[in-house]
């Protein structure tokens, strides 16, 4: 009998509002029925997948691996005829590409506090045996505690003969790609995600790319020559740092573990990066229910499984919920755990602070898990992806040639393959038709997103009702979010009918729906290369017109460029 799988999930989940969507997916808030807990699902639909698919499977393979408290957690995978459904700890606080961008840049202090935790995630995220090869501030997301969440692990490795074994496969977006992976020679997956963390660094500290052109060939010559400029603002210790990061051979880079006690990272803290995991990896608990009676099975590794008319839910992993759960049924557990250390412990101190909680990690515990995934190609690398696992999960045969498409930034091609290095080339600079600034606009556009958000309240509401944003009397009134560029008017229709008559010189088309403004970028050949979303509301506090932007699709920085060229040739 075929199971209505919507209803699978709504067993388990009450499905709210959308709070955002990417290249294939849309992303959903949830909440687990059971514990009240909040959850992001997304939701992909496997007719929109295509080729893309096993890199769904490869990032569900990894995430099913990975606990770490810099990791975003997948709890829970349900898949359909027709979609997958990936059930992920919720992160409120967006992306850190955007909280870059509404700051202009980060400080240093602030920086570090970031900076350790990507070095702790990924420190982590190698000690498994994984490449990451997709970092980026887009791929950081902030959790309610304000801490960093990796996420996107579609385009991770796990090579056979561990990560000293070499990749072939050219991964992750142009910008931060490490130069023997544009070259396409055979490169140590450890090795480039230094040299995209050194990127991703110099991103936070400068609010811009070490590296960029709109011409790829330019970028992926900069890239090659590893020549980039530090502007004033860097301390000494910071240019040291990016240079021994951003080293073009890569055994001069430092390596992950150098990073975990390097003096630019030690500065202001008593002790190295906590790279440890401190949630529990291989809890998993399982729970039966049959014909109204509960049973809880425990054993070395608790796993959940609900057992309901037949229906196994695997890779159930809402540990939180577990805890809850077991509360509930006033039975008393202690979390088995391989963990290394005990669970939410976190050795982070700054100076200062010794025999107090750390000043990065007071959160209260909070154990997840996570996934997520970006659309390319085949992955060689990723020996675990096979035809079908044993979950059922069935999966088209790997596609061999690389062909130029690629979703948001993503590049991937197959070294071996000759013919797609310079199709690749001509597919970024397509992305960027109709979205070509000079210098001059670059440097007056990004003051406008400076000045204008600068000093804003960082209240995150991510929780935008998306029904109530269909056509409307008046525009919305909201609270100051940092993807709202705040304007000095207070007359919505005009801010409107001004961002109208700039987005056809743009070449920018648009559908309106009241006071949203659906946008997209095409290449001369139809591709779409970027969408996004501008929305004209009230703010609050102040009470003046504020314009809401979200990027679905496109490359992150092009996308701000464009954007804050349209804000300032529309003198708002
Ligand atoms: P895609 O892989 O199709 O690009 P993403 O995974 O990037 O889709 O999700 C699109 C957007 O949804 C993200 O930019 C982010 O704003 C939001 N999102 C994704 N995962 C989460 C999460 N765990 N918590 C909160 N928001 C999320």
């Amino acid at each position: 009998m075929p199971v209505d799988y919507t209803s699978e999930l709504l067993k388990y989940y009450e499905v709210y509002e959308t709070i955002g969507s990417g290249g294939f997916a849309k992303v959903k808030l949830g909440r687990h029925i059971l514990t009240g807990e909040k959850v992001a699902i997304k939701i992909m639909e496997k007719k929109d997948l295509g080729d893309d698919l096993p890199r769904v499977k490869t990032e569900i393979e990894a995430m099913k691996n990975l606990s770490h408290q810099h990791v975003c957690r997948l709890y829970h995978v349900i898949e359909t005829n027709s979609k997958i459904y990936m059930v992920l700890e919720y992160c409120p606080g967006g992306e850190l590409f955007d909280y870059i961008v509404a700051k202009d840049r980060l400080s240093e202090e602030e920086t570090r506090v970031f900076f350790r935790q990507i070095v702790s995630a990924l420190a982590y995220v190698h000690s498994q045996g994984y490449a990451h090869r997709d970092l980026k501030p887009e791929n950081l997301l902030i959790d309610e505690d304000h801490n960093l969440k990796l996420i996107d692990f579609g385009l991770c490795a796990k090579p056979k003969g561990g990560l000293g074994y070499e990749l072939m496969t050219c991964c992750g977006s142009p910008a931060y790609a490490a130069p023997e992976l544009i070259q396409g020679k055979s490169y140590i997956g450890s090795e480039a995600d230094v040299w995209s963390m050194g990127v991703l660094l110099f991103a936070l500290l400068c609010g811009y790319l070490p590296f960029d052109d709109d011409n790829c060939m330019v970028l992926y010559r900069k890239i090659t020559k590893g020549h980039y400029d530090n502007p004033r603002w860097l301390s000494p210790g910071s240019v040291l740092l990016l240079n021994q990061m951003m080293q073009v051979e890569p055994k001069r880079r430092l390596t992950v573990r150098q990073l975990l006690d390097h003096p630019w990272v030690m500065k202001g803290y008593s002790s190295p990066v906590e790279w440890h995991s401190t949630r529990p990896v291989t809890v998993t608990l399982c729970i039966r229910v049959i014909t109204g009676c509960t049973f809880i099975h425990f054993n070395i590794n608790v796993s959940l499984i609900v057992n309901e008319q037949n229906t196994t839910v695997n890779n159930y992993r809402l540990i939180s919920a577990y805890q809850k759960l077991i509360f509930s049924l006033q039975l008393h557990l202690i979390p088995v755990s391989t963990a290394q250390k005990p669970p939410y412990q976190s050795s982070e101190k700054r100076q200062g602070e010794v025999g107090q909680s750390p000043v990065i990690d007071q959160r209260k515990p909070r154990p997840r898990n996570t996934e997520k995934r970006e659309r390319t190609r085949e992955n060689k690398e990723n020996l675990t992806v096979s035809s079908r696992d044993g979950n059922g999960f069935a999966l088209p045969a790997p596609v061999t040639p690389v062909s130029s498409r690629k979703g948001r930034t993503g590049i991937c091609h197959n070294a071996t393959q000759a013919f797609t290095f310079p199709m690749l080339l001509r597919s970024r600079s397509l992305d960027m038709a109709g979205c070509q600034l000079d210098s001059g606009q670059k440097r007056k556009a990004g003051k406008v997103f400076g000045s204008l958000e600068r000093g804003l309240d960082k209240v995150i509401t991510m929780l935008t009702p998306s029904k109530k944003r269909g056509l409307r009397d008046g525009p919305r009134r909201i609270k100051a979010q940092y993807n709202v560029t705040l304007t000095s008017q207070t007359n919505a229709d005009q801010v409107l009918n001004q961002i109208l008559s700039v987005l056809p010189e743009k070449n920018v088309d648009f559908v309106q729906k009241g006071y949203t403004l659906k946008c997209r970028t095409q290449s001369d050949f139809g591709k779409v290369t970027m969408q996004f979303e501008l929305e004209v509301c009230m703010l609050q506090k102040p009470e003046v017109v504020g314009i809401r932007r979200q990027r679905l699709k496109g490359d992150a920085w092009v996308y701000k460029h464009l954007v804050e060229d349209i804000l300032s040739t529309s003198s708002i």
